[in-house]
């Protein structure tokens, strides 16, 4: 018989996942299968489960959830030798890759903008058709073309490697594109995964005073661990108007050069554009579910003259930026700590209902699943 892997399979109705085994595919030429390890439940996996964005962004399912994720090569394409950067590459080397694929045919992947290619993401639901596994809450995952994957460091746990192809590389993107600059203050609105490694990537850039927004005192103690130099504590800084006067009394009465979003609720955008100086950016990451609106006042905008940057994904050069970033600040910040639970792939349903964190508080900055 052949081989088969476990895959936590979702449907478009309920929550629940559903443990199903597909047969392991041979890889095609320019393709990898690899053995996942570990994969995490990132804000916008939650967005999919709770219906926010099911239908809208992914279309029908039955699928694979997942995209954050690390693990080693179980088996190479005939042409795949070396990883991206020309290091040789075999059965059972860990590796990092992104979790969509670039055409390079359209538009914006002929001018080299791989992370605005329109069909990058999401994969096809499941069907009677190998490879199936297309998500990260499986044993596999067949990248189906080895263009962009990275070895990695032999001294990174997985830990810290999990959130390198999501939430480590977005913020990294993110911040590169928003311009910041050494010395620049910077507020961060919200620190989960994406706004942790925010702190600790936005301090080895070299910004200046960093200022965390959060309600989780055990994720302001993770921010301050890993670079922020003020916290504010929505249980004390309970309106807006208190959060706002408070970056300004930070800041001189100026504001902050940067301020960047990364909470996914578009009510945080409005007190994040005052928290903005005239002639500063406001960095959109963490808002991706359809149809959610906000009112804001584009005067604001104009006559403070605000620069608005949004990014979603990254161009998949970022990924070798980030394993070196994290070779070379994993003594200097407790990332590994980003990620707080630990669920086998038979409890991923308990895993999902325990991070959930709309409409409440919860202590998990990262859950995620070791296949
Ligand atoms: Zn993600
Ligand atoms: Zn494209």
């Amino acid at each position: 018989m052949s081989e088969t892997g476990k895959a936590a399979v979702f449907f478009d109705t309920g929550k629940d996942f559903e443990i199903r085994e597909y047969p392991v595919p041979d890889p095609e030429p320019d393709a990898i299968v690899v053995r996942v390890t570990s994969a995490g439940i990132c804000g916008s996996d939650l967005h999919v489960w709770r219906g926010d964005i099911r239908i809208a962004m992914m279309g029908p399912g039955p699928r694979i959830l997942g995209h954050e994720m690390t693990g080693y090569v179980h088996k190479l394409g005939s042409n795949v030798t070396t990883d991206s950067q020309g290091q040789p590459l075999k059965e059972g080397d860990r590796i990092v890759y992104p979790y969509f694929f670039p055409c390079r045919r359209c538009y914006q992947c002929l001018r080299g903008e791989f992370a605005a290619c329109q069909i990058k993401y999401p994969p096809p639901p499941i069907s009677d058709n190998a490879p199936h596994f297309t998500g990260a809450y499986a044993e596999y995952f067949y990248m189906k073309t080895a263009a962009f994957v990275f070895k990695v460091p032999d001294d990174l746990p997985d830990e810290m490697v999990t959130p390198v192809n999501c939430a480590l590389s977005e913020v990294i993107y993110g911040l590169q594109k928003a311009g910041l600059k050494m010395g620049d203050t910077l507020v961060i609105q919200g620190a989960g995964g994406l706004g942790i490694n925010a702190t600790a990537v936005a301090s080895a850039m070299g910004a200046g005073m960093i200022i965390v927004i959060d309600g989780v005192p055990e994720r302001l103690k993770l921010a301050k661990a890993c670079g922020a130099d003020e916290v504010i504590d929505l249980n004390e800084a309970k309106a807006p108007m208190d959060r706002t006067s408070k970056v300004m009394s930070l800041t001189g009465g100026r504001g902050a050069d940067l301020v960047a979003e990364f909470v996914g609720l578009p009510a945080v955008i409005p007190e994040g554009i005052q928290m903005v100086r005239s002639g500063g950016t406001y960095l959109e990451v963490g808002n991706i579910s359809l149809g959610q609106t906000v009112a804001i006042d584009p005067s604001q905008l104009v006559w403070g003259n605000k620069d608005i940057i949004s990014v979603n994904m990254y161009d998949p050069w970022i990924l070798p930026v980030a394993l070196d970033f994290l070779s070379r600040n994993k003594d200097r910040f407790p990332l590994a700590n980003v990620i707080s639970h630990n669920f086998p792939l038979d409890k991923i349903d308990e895993a999902f209902q325990q991070a959930e964190w709309e409409g409440k508080q919860t202590a998990i900055s990262r859950a995620v699943i070791t296949p």
